[in-house]
């Protein structure tokens, strides 16, 4: 089964919005094991549409519309793939009534292009709109499938997954499961991790893998097809291994995570408490960290130690080690870390100092960095890193490296 997303919308192509339709949609048919070929955008005109049809009609067995099933003039979906189709349009009694019962309940009168939305192509399986007005449809003509959404994405997501996904699978008589599993890694380039594992990429079939990359992690996202849901989980598990023995050092998390959320997780676990001197992060790593449910219990508080002046005076950092070394230095983040945790009363002392840039600082380029991690009676550690990328960029990835660091330090303490 090879499917075509056609969405329509002259707003697309004017840039005033993104197609964030397509990407929830290849996203879900990826995972339903329905290969995507082609992404199409139209305007909001009749004949381009159905120029855009016949073409999608040559190389899709299903072609999935978004958008123009409202009740405006330039909203022309429905209508142009009836004409295409030769079937009228008819009203959907059920669509008419839930049109009819909104408008008695805002207490507003219904217009007459209101009643357009309650109409449907003759023949097709109606999926109502749980979240608005227009439902959507699903044609079949001969072995061509048809399946038509409103616009907005929290109208079609849930219509999607209500009624179509359902539906689809039905029609393909897909009787196997579909699993996957997303592992994340942090502190690897995508280019790299594809280079160690190329001969399984070169040789997967089922499971697949899939790489993706991005704000500075990458993810694979391993897919199994098989009757059993067992024997597809241990499909994944075989190849997730194989995977582990090569790049497990950078591994971190599975599925939907964050590093911020791993790390908070494994801090609960091991009862610990933290604290953060953030001088380049300005308390960004603390921010990041606060808004995970249940953070308070192990953030003590941190210090916003910008200035040098407040690394000394109420961080302690000793005046000699910034005259000889520099705020942006090991020996200033060790300092930090360890005399945030002593003045907040935690386990665990977290600092950031470093240059944010764009300019240079202590003759130090942009995206020099350390972090200082101390961690109850250990040897403090610190970690230099060069980041590339403008100011956000280089504070963002600071954040994640000190969570990275963090995490796999606390993963191999002693128990
Ligand atoms: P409505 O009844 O709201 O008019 P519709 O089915 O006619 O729905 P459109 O008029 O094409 O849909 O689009 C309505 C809104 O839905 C757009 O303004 C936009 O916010 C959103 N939308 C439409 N197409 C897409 C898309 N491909 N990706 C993301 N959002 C979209
Ligand atoms: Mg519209």
């Amino acid at each position: 089964m090879h499917a075509e997303i056609i969405a329509v919308g002259s707003e697309l192509l004017l840039g005033q919005i993104v197609n964030t339709n397509a990407r929830f949609l290849s996203r879900t048919l990826a995972d339903m094991g329905i290969n995507v070929y082609y992404h199409t955008v139209v305007g909001d005109n009749a004949s381009r549409l159905k120029a855009a049809i016949e073409v999608a009609e040559g190389r899709a067995d299903m072609i999935i519309f978004t958008g123009g099933l409202g009740p405006t003039k330039d909203d022309l979906t429905k209508e142009t793939i009836a004409t295409h189709l030769g079937r009228p349009l008819i009203t959907d009694e059920q669509a008419m009534h839930s049109i009819e019962a909104y408008y008695s309940r805002v207490g507003r009168t219904m217009s007459a292009n209101n009643r357009k939305q309650a109409l449907v192509i003759e023949g097709s399986e109606v999926m109502p709109n749980d979240h608005g007005m227009a439902p959507g449809m699903i044609v079949s003509k001969q072995n061509q499938l048809y399946l038509l959404f409103p616009g907005p994405p929290k109208e079609m997501e849930p219509m999607f997954l209500t009624y179509a996904r359902p539906s689809i699978m039905n029609k393909l008589q897909v009787k196997e499961k579909i699993i996957s599993r997303v592992l994340r890694f942090f502190g690897i380039g995508e280019s790299q991790l594809e280079t160690e594992i190329e001969d399984l990429l070169d040789a997967q079939s089922n499971p697949t893998i899939a790489p993706l990359a991005g704000d500075g992690e990458v993810t694979l996202r391993i897919t199994a097809k098989h009757q059993s849901e067992t024997a597809a989980l241990e499909l994944i598990s075989d190849t997730e291994k194989l995977i582990l023995s090569r790049v497990g050092e950078y591994f971190y998390g599975y599925d939907e995570t964050s590093l911020m959320s791993e790390l908070s997780e494994i801090v609960k676990e091991k009862k610990l408490t933290i604290a953060a001197a953030e001088s380049l992060t300005g308390g960004m790593f603390q921010k990041e960290l606060t808004s995970i449910p249940g953070a308070g219990s192990l953030l003590m508080g941190g210090v916003v130690c910008y200035n040098p002046e407040v690394k000394k005076n109420v961080l302690k950092v000793k005046p000699e080690t910034i005259a000889k070394y520099g705020v942006v230095s090991a020996e200033c983040a060790s300092e930090l870390a360890e005399n945030v945790a002593t003045l907040m009363r935690s386990d665990i002392g977290i600092s950031f100092t470093g240059v944010a840039g764009p300019e240079e600082l202590e003759d130090k380029p942009a995206g020099t960095v350390f972090i200082g991690i101390k961690i109850k009676n250990q040897p403090t550690i610190v970690e230099e890193l060069k980041l590339g990328g403008n100011r956000t960029i280089i504070r963002i990835r600071t954040v994640q490296h000190g969570c990275y660091r963090l995490l796999k330090e606390i993963l191999n303490l002693e128990e």
